[in-house]
């Protein structure tokens, strides 16, 4: 068992990529070719969003869209501390402050109820990231920033696809910024990403600081980076892209068996139904995790957890001095187990990581029992 099968996929999809990667190993154009910008207009149109800009990947969306608002030394941005460390080196690469804000245990996304307490005058935007692939709670998080006249960056690396009272993922905010790494719900071949707005400037911002900060051939109007995402990688996503409402629907499909096997065994997270999560990860909350995942190991499951210490944690970023302000994340990031799940994945296969799982748990909670180990749990205190 795979815990994301790339394999199966690229059969699945083999004749449309394998033309699309020749298509352009025969034109030759490798960067900026014709795969770019049908690529940005197939995006722009799924999510809703006016512009669409590829990039070399998701970290550098997020550099780029915080470069594209203006955003430097002496600026203050409010984010998650659970979650991959992206969002936040952007925010530190430009010379701003990262600000954490806690997490909803439910959900593991940013908690909006403790958004405006954080707020400073040099707050200058929020940047919320829709973990997992369900959307963050982006209205109430929008109306907080529109008080506040504050931007709003989405970072949806893992939630391409997802749906949010009917709008998409990526046109959700001032910014949505996205990531196609192979194992992301659309993923391709290598690094890729791009990012989304409706606003005309900052999409003109955008494209200029991706290559350089050129307006036009040698001429530098800002200061930029070589952000471009190759041609190939645009290719392969324009192949996947045809198979990926067929994907989401299998995605769906298969978190659904998961949550039916695993309801009142292992605790699950909230299913909101005001949005359509694309299970960019399917994660449960379980006591003594790492005896669970081992006992998963050695039975042949892969598992992975995102993520084992919070941002504000990690060494890099302790010297904010964030202090112990965010203690659900600092639960959860001893109680996130994330299972094996893919478009491909088989109710008979997610049968037998739930029967693992469900086995593993208690025999976890039994032998800490017997050694007198109560675990704690992830609330909001
Ligand atoms: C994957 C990911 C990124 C970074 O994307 P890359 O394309 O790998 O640079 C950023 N944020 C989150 C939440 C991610 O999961």
């Amino acid at each position: 068992m795979e815990f994301i099968d790339l394999k199966s996929q690229y059969q699945a999809a083999r004749a449309t990529i394998d033309a699309r990667i020749h298509a352009v190993l025969e034109h030759g154009q490798y960067i900026m070719g014709p795969e770019v910008a049908e690529l940005e207009a197939r995006l722009a149109a799924y999510t809703g969003a006016r512009h669409c800009v590829t990039v070399a990947s998701g970290t550098e969306a997020l550099l780029i869209a915080l470069m594209a608002l203006g955003i430097g030394p002496g600026d203050e941005v409010i984010t998650t501390p659970f979650t991959f460390i992206a969002p936040t080196e952007a925010i530190a690469l430009l010379g701003a402050t990262p600000v954490f804000v806690d997490v909803d245990p439910a959900t593991c996304n940013l908690d909006p109820a403790l958004v405006e307490a954080r707020i400073t005058p040099r707050t200058r935007a929020i940047l919320p990231v829709s973990l997992y692939g369900l959307p963050a709670d982006m209205d109430e998080i929008g109306a907080i920033a529109a008080r506040h006249g504050l931007a709003i960056v989405e970072d949806g690396a893992q939630s391409f696809g997802a749906g949010y009272r009917g709008r998409r993922s990526g046109n959700l905010s001032t910014i949505g910024c996205t990531s196609f790494f192979p194992s992301k719900p659309l993923g391709c071949y290598g690094d890729g990403g791009a990012l989304f707005t409706s606003d005309d400037d900052l999409a003109r911002a955008a494209r200029e600081i991706r290559v350089h900060g050129q307006s036009r051939r040698y001429v530098h109007t800002r200061i930029g980076v070589g952000g471009r995402m190759d041609t190939l990688q645009c290719a392969v996503v324009l192949a996947k892209l045809d198979l990926f409402d067929w994907e989401l629907a299998q995605r769906r499909r298969a978190a659904a068996t998961y949550d039916a096997l695993l309801a009142g065994r292992v605790r699950l997270l909230a299913r909101p139904g005001d949005r359509d999560g694309v299970f960019a990860q399917y994660t449960v909350l379980v006591d003594e995790r790492d005896a669970v995942q081992r006992a998963l190991q050695a039975a042949g499951i892969p598992t992975a957890v995102h993520y084992p210490v919070p941002i504000h944690m990690q060494p890099a970023y302790v010297h904010l001095g964030a202090g112990d302000s965010c203690p659900v994340a600092r639960a959860l990031a001893g109680q996130v187990l994330s299972l094996p799940l893919s478009p491909y994945l088989t109710d008979e296969d997610i049968g037998t990581v739930c029967a693992a799982l469900v086995g593993a748990v208690g025999e976890a909670g039994a032998s800490a029992q017997r050694s007198g180990h109560a675990p704690a749990r992830a609330t909001a205190a």
